[in-house]
């Protein structure tokens, strides 16, 4: 018999508790939450940023800088990247490159994070191929509609 879970919560980790409960055949790339690399070497707007994606029903690792970010995208496997520019060592352009070089990231899409706001600073990113651009600081409800149509 089908055991039907009912949660009230928003607490995603415990929904995935219940979900690793409830699917003997459980494993990470099965689950169904779209899965969103976060990297960002900013706390306070990692911390945001993880609230509004995991309110909107995504799964979120993090990495706080490109080496890091790529050691996790060959680890594990993203439906979607969100890329800081500015990072410490290799920045977010270069870092993405790396990532995009894989065959597996050949048609994950790319969101570029930066706080730069000078003019042809989008042109030049969806040129290295970010599929989207979002400035910094955050304007939240912008953010959330960008991020709705990568929700399966
Ligand atoms: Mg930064």
């Amino acid at each position: 018999m089908e055991q039907q879970v009912k949660l009230e919560t928003n607490d995603f980790s415990f929904k995935r508790q219940v979900y690793i409960l409830y699917n003997t055949n459980y494993n990470n790339d099965d689950f169904s939450m779209v899965k969103v690399l976060l990297v960002e070497d900013n706390p306070l707007n990692m911390e945001l940023i993880i609230e509004i994606l995991r309110s909107q029903g995504f799964t979120v690792d993090t990495a706080v800088d490109g080496e890091k970010a790529v050691d996790m995208a060959e680890k594990y496997t993203y439906d979607i990247i969100l890329m800081d520019i500015a990072l410490p060592g290799i920045d977010g352009v270069e870092t993405s490159k790396k990532i995009k070089s894989k065959p597996q990231y050949k048609n994950v899409p790319f969101v570029a994070l930066t706080a730069f706001a000078m003019a042809g600073d989008k042109e030049r990113l969806l040129n290295a191929g970010f599929n989207e651009y979002v400035s910094k600081p955050l304007e939240v409800h912008e953010f959330v509609k960008k991020m709705e149509k990568y929700r399966k």
